[in-house]
């Protein structure tokens, strides 16, 4: 039953080309000193996919060093192995054996950005169109102090409360969707950011917006603020943040156990009018779904290809071939199929 669901969670990513990635963003207020974290350069799909294995054995080796053994056996067989249903040349489905679902594992992460994906834009389209309102990403930051993850994020989540009780806000926005972002700096300071996606009612200065969430903070007036002109694209970088909250190439043992501490921490959410908008509004399964989507949850062996309509084959690969896999996809030549040696 579970491999029913996650076959369709997986197609979108891997058979799409990678949805619009244009950054044109014409009226940017762009604050440097908004630290550059984990913003990084596009990766290809075998380069994704071997970093997150490296990354979940990292995490299965920090687990181990805490004796959390469970949960290094879980995030272990997650994705150990795979049913890739393949041309040769595209991917239509992939199947895993198991799904760890913890929380920092990043491929139970990309599943899960992907489900809010899926659901939140068609909400915010409609929301966008029902009331004539422009989506915004903000970033808001605070200062560094020592204390936990745990502080620092109820901190700025606080502030944003309050934030969004003052009046000003209430007359520029009409509530969205906000996420969590964590890093350390090498002194062991937590950098928390919100992210927020606002529906803007009406353009303001951005200088005021700094002065109340200094008013609000106390302390700090930076943020930055851009014009999301491609919803897709503008989620897709908001809910990335829930897939990965964290760095956890710098992750130590003491970390994980900080983590593991937290389970309860929501990392993303709605607000405002936004929030009770969703409520009343339950996508179709049509409106969740995208079209390649639909088209390739049925898809078996035999069928013909999405991309090409070359016959699909079975491929049974572990995790640790997936890369390789991808790698040989990537260097074949348009037109030509390349049946894997498997
Ligand atoms: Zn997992
Ligand atoms: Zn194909």
């Amino acid at each position: 039953m579970i491999q029913s669901t996650l076959s369709t969670d997986l197609i979108t990513s891997d058979i799409l080309p990678v949805l619009s990635k244009s950054k044109v963003a014409r009226r940017t207020y762009l604050d440097k000193r908004v630290t550059k974290s984990q913003r990084e350069t596009k990766r290809t799909r075998s380069q994704g996919a071997r970093a997150r294995l490296q990354t979940k054995e990292h995490l299965v080796g920090l687990a181990r060093e805490l004796h959390e053994d469970e949960l290094a056996d879980k995030i272990d067989r997650c994705h150990s192995r795979l049913s890739v249903l393949t041309c040769g040349r595209h991917i239509a489905r992939i199947i895993p054996n198991f799904t760890c679902e913890f929380r920092l594992c990043p491929d139970c992460g990309r599943r899960r950005s992907r489900k809010l994906q899926t659901k939140y834009l068609s909400l915010m389209k409609a929301f966008v169109l029902h009331n004539r309102v422009t989506p915004v990403h903000l970033v808001l930051t605070q200062t560094h102090r020592k204390e936990s993850r745990k502080e620092s994020a109820a901190r700025i989540r606080n502030s944003f409360t309050k934030l969004t009780r003052r009046s000003f806000w209430k007359q520029y926005f009409k509530g969205g969707t906000w996420s969590l972002e964590f890093t350390k700096d090498k002194n062991g300071l937590h950098h928390t950011h919100l992210h927020i996606i606002g529906f803007r009612r009406k353009f303001f200065d951005i200088e005021l917006l700094r002065d109340e969430w200094l008013a609000v903070t106390g302390d700090s007036h930076v943020l930055h603020l851009k014009p999301i002109l491609d919803l897709a694209a503008g989620l897709q970088e908001v809910v990335k943040y829930v897939s990965k909250p964290l760095d956890i190439r710098r992750f130590g043992a003491g970390d994980l156990k900080e983590f593991l501490g937290l389970k309860n921490m929501r990392m993303f959410g709605t607000f405002g009018e936004f929030r009770d908008f969703c409520k009343g509004f339950e996508p179709s399964d049509d409106d969740a779904m995208s079209e390649l989507e639909s088209l390739s949850r049925d898809l078996v062996e035999g069928c013909a290809c999405p991309q090409c309509s070359a016959p699909l084959f079975d491929l049974r690969l572990s995790k640790s071939e997936l890369p390789q896999f991808y790698e040989q996809i990537e260097s074949s030549p348009p037109g030509k199929v390349r049946r894997s040696s498997h």
